[in-house]
């Protein structure tokens, strides 16, 4: 059987690196000569909206799936008059538009932070007046690692954001005073099993994630159960198949939804070596059309994502329980060259690798 993956970034290495053992063989199609995944199957260098290319994606793989969630979804479409594609059409559309991911999010009835859509300068003020300040101002299309986003905490800023965000379809949003990120990463598979990783911590800097600690700490049975029927709604409305991540806010009063990621999650590398079963390997598994494999965590771990310079390998590799992932990627600032797991017997045992592994990698310090 031949796997096809529109996107050849890290997320489609990391497939293959798990689809490989199983027996599959990979096709990656991708407008990038320098894609970090052309090493581990064949590669097909071509535009998304290149007909001929897709139809050589389709007619050569079993099935096809992505691994970014820019990717046009008239690509989707084109693929799926010959081949399945998991997850479908619908999960990257929606994750595509924000108003329609957190209009999804209100149909199934899961809390969010009040948005409205913003066409004009009048919808703007109006949305303004209801949501009041602070506010978040986003595009509705192609925002991600908080690009295209802004905070509004005043009118200066209010006119500020619309000077240099009109002409393209927004999206404003109450400001969550959320006390901390987490996501769930699940994975639904072609018979409709469900199954869910522990939920994680996320932490940010600069509108990237940078750390994630999984499983989170203080999550109580009817946290991770909150968390999983919000999973299962959205995974079923979108009749999903394949990994699917829920970001989240965890407020006072509760799960908020942020948004949806139709794919495997920066959120959840750590499951590579930190789960029974990594997230790479249930989207193999769901999208082949294979059992479920087991979600639960082995101990605590830590991943913590190298952005924009590459740390020294035997800096990192001498702290015990670390493992390293280098996507083949040269520096560039802002860019997501890597990632680290680290392992550990007990929560403390974690906290010290993770101080020692501040010493090497510039930028987390300020999170732990
Ligand atoms: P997003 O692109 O929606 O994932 O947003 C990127 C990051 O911006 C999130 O991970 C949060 O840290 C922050 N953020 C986004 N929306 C809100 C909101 N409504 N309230 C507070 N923080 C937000």
């Amino acid at each position: 059987m031949r796997i096809g993956i529109l996107g050849g970034g890290q997320l489609g290495r990391m497939l293959a690196l798990a689809g490989v053992p199983l027996g599959y063989r990979f096709l990656f199609l991708d407008p990038s000569a320098e894609a970090p995944a052309r090493d581990l199957g064949e590669y097909l260098c071509a535009g998304y909206d290149d007909r001929a290319g897709l139809a050589r994606l389709a007619d050569s793989c079993d099935v096809v799936t992505y691994e970014f969630e820019s990717v046009p979804a008239s690509a989707v479409h084109e693929l799926l008059r010959r081949r399945p594609v998991r997850p479908g059409a619908l999960a990257l559309e929606t994750a595509q538009e924000r108003f329609a991911e957190k209009s999804l999010f209100q149909r199934l009835g899961i809390p969010t932070a009040p948005f409205a859509p913003v066409d004009s300068l009048l919808e703007f003020r109006d949305a303004l007046d209801r949501i009041g300040y602070p506010a978040v101002l986003k595009t509705r299309r192609h925002g991600y690692d908080g690009k295209g986003q802004a905070v509004l905490r005043s009118a200066a800023d209010a006119d500020h954001a619309w000077t240099s965000h009109a002409g393209v379809p927004l999206l404003i949003e109450g400001h969550v005073p959320f006390i901390r990120e987490l996501s769930i990463v699940g994975v639904r598979g072609a018979d409709g099993a469900l199954a869910c990783y522990p939920l994680v911590e996320n932490r940010h800097h600069a509108g990237i994630l940078r750390l994630t600690i999984a499983p989170a700490p203080a999550v109580d049975d009817a946290l991770q159960q909150r968390a999983e029927d919000l999973f299962a709604l959205i995974a079923q409305a979108l009749d999903y198949v394949g990994v699917l991540a829920v970001e989240l806010f965890q407020t006072e009063g509760g799960l908020l939804a942020n948004e949806i990621a139709p794919r495997v999650h920066n959120s959840g590398h750590w499951t590579i070596e930190g789960a029974r079963t990594s997230q790479f390997e249930n989207h193999i598994r769901a999208i082949a059309g294979l059992p479920l494999g087991d979600c639960s965590a082995f101990g605590p771990a830590a991943m913590v994502n190298l952005i924009g310079s590459t740390p020294e390998r035997d800096a990192v590799l001498s702290i015990l329980g670390a493992k390293l992932h280098l996507y083949g990627k040269s520096d560039r600032p802002g860019r997501k060259l890597g990632h680290v797991t680290l392992l550990a017997d007990t929560p403390e045992d974690l906290r010290a690798r993770l101080g020692e592994l501040a010493a090497a990698v510039p930028g987390i310090e300020s999170l732990l």
